[in-house]
């Protein structure tokens, strides 16, 4: 039977690193959903039709045709990178700059509905983890378990800062806890799939657990 997992949760509750390990450990493919949305805000932030002082919707969804979001493969990794228009974007989508535009564009109907498409025709004929913000509401509504995850505000702009500083970006905890509490805004808040716990999800508080302690639980809860 092909076995669809379904990861919703707030930015920074460590959704992709569960994600990630589980796909690898059941053999499924993971998804990112969330790059998505990052790859087609690059695209916009690029042709300037999105900024900190503007907002050109309307051009966004008429480039639409023009942007071509895919996952490639990577045997090393175990799982596969983004790519707009055949050009890697792994790392860049990750910049701050682009998580500070992402809510913005992530809310424009059109946008949502070409990335849904997208993802349900991934989950099609393999097993699958996908984690975002809408996946077992909207993407997969039958998914075989849903999962969803939390985690202080503040637990998770220390995760996201660590992660930035790292790839060394030059950051402030301030503007990483900033940039968080904006995005729970907004992902909350759209009107079009706001991020919801779907009835059947499994909530599961990060808070208080370490990564090892959350993926024995996941991964208890994927086998059984
Ligand atoms: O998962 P990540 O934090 O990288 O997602 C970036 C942004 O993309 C989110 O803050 C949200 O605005 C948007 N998103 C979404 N629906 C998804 C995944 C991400 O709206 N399924």
């Amino acid at each position: 039977k092909k076995i669809t997992i379904a990861i919703d949760g707030h930015s920074s509750t460590g959704k992709s690193t569960v994600a990630k390990q589980l796909a690898k450990e059941l053999g499924y493919i993971y998804v990112d959903s969330g790059a998505m949305y990052r790859a087609v805000t690059l695209y916009a932030m690029r042709k300037l039709f999105v900024s900190d002082t503007n907002f050109d919707k309307e051009s966004i969804i008429r480039h639409l045709p023009f942007i071509n979001v895919k996952f490639i493969f990577d045997d090393e990794l175990g799982y596969g990178e983004i790519y707009l228009n055949d050009e890697n974007v792994e790392k860049e989508i990750r910049l701050l700059e682009v998580s500070q535009q992402v809510s913005k564009v992530a809310a424009i109907p059109q946008v949502r509905k070409k990335l849904v498409k997208l993802q349900q025709e991934m989950g099609k004929d393999k097993g699958v983890v996908m984690d975002g913000r809408d996946i077992g509401t909207v993407v997969f509504p039958d998914a075989d378990l849903k999962l969803f995850m939390t985690a202080s505000t503040e637990r998770r702009a220390q995760r996201r800062y660590k992660e930035l500083k790292e790839r060394g970006d030059e950051i402030t905890l301030d503007e990483v806890l900033t940039n968080v509490k904006e995005r729970d805004h907004m992902d909350t808040t759209r009107d079009d799939s706001p991020l919801l716990k779907a009835d059947d999800a499994i909530e599961i508080d990060n808070s208080l657990l370490d990564l090892e302690e959350q993926y024995e639980k996941v991964l208890k809860l994927a086998k059984d």
